[in-house]
């Protein structure tokens, strides 16, 4: 914790001297949102994306951000961390109120915070469990309001879980950290983007990395029989890049993790990302 590079409201310090208001907007209402950007030979991955993102993510807040300033933060955050390989979190939180009040003042500046951290991207082989999907109705956005993630990935978790996969009405969204890709009669599939989805960056590197060598992925709603149905599958994420799935704890399926389909994803995944 004390050596944890952080960045708040424009000042670098450690973590530990941090200090937030228990009024601030993230506290109170997770009125926030975020980015997760991976970094590897101390260089950003996808920076653009993630950056694009942050921009449309507080564009769905009405909070307007100054992207250089950002931007600057989050480079020297990499070029402060002791490790070539990590992430960093950042995050953009609406302000601090007077009192708790559900409809904000305009005139409350945006409060911002971000840390770096050393991470190594290995492939882990992951145990999920199914769950419906509790959450809100715009999951696109990269909010930090991620309570019915939390709920049910710690229940996932109690069962020897790593991660989940959800389901709304049977049709598969995403999951809780990551999104999701199976092979099904040879076609690799996954959940089309909505209002439930998050747009992962990993998954659309991946998307059209494979579609440079005539390999598409079929983008469109699936239900839990089609991957009850699939050969392999895997999540994607900005910190498990392809993530292999050896098991779900509560469906029925049979999943390969030799899987040609798979590994051809993954050796042009891993040298898009790590290029
Ligand atoms: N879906 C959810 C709910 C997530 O929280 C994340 C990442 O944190 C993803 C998908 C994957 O997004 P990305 O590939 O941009 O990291």
């Amino acid at each position: 914790m004390e050596q944890i590079k952080a960045v708040f409201n424009g000042k670098f310090d450690s973590l530990k001297n941090i200090q937030i208001s228990p009024f601030s907007r993230a506290y109170t209402f997770s009125d926030s949102v975020y980015e997760v950007v991976p970094f590897y030979n101390s260089k950003p991955i996808a920076y653009d994306n993630h950056i694009k993102r942050l921009q449309s993510s507080s564009n769905a807040l009405s909070m307007k951000i100054n992207l250089n300033v950002i931007s600057n933060e989050i480079e020297k955050l990499i070029s402060l961390c002791e490790s070539k390989s990590g992430y960093v979190y950042y995050q953009v939180t609406r302000g601090q109120d007077l009192i708790r009040s559900h409809m904000h003042s305009n005139d409350i500046e945006l409060e911002t915070f971000g840390y770096v951290l050393p991470h190594f991207f290995e492939t882990k082989f992951l145990k999920i469990m199914i769950c419906e999907d509790l959450r809100w109705g715009r999951c696109d956005i990269k909010s930090t309001s991620l309570l019915g993630n939390v709920l049910s990935m710690n229940q996932a978790k109690e069962k020897g879980c790593d991660e989940i996969i959800m389901h709304n009405d049977n049709i598969l969204t995403e999951a809780g950290a990551s999104n999701l890709f199976f092979v099904k009669d040879g076609y690799i599939c996954t959940p089309s983007l909505s209002n439930n989805i998050l747009p992962g960056i990993t998954r659309q590197i991946l998307i059209d990395a494979l579609e440079e060598i005539d390999i598409k992925v079929h983008e469109k709603d699936f239900t839990l029989e089609d991957l009850k149905a699939a050969s392999s599958a895997w999540l994607t994420s900005s910190t498990k890049g392809i993530a292999p799935i050896e098991e779900i704890i509560n469906l029925d399926c049979n999943l390969n993790l030799n899987d040609e389909s798979y590994m051809i994803a993954k050796k042009i995944f891993d040298s898009k990302f790590f290029s």
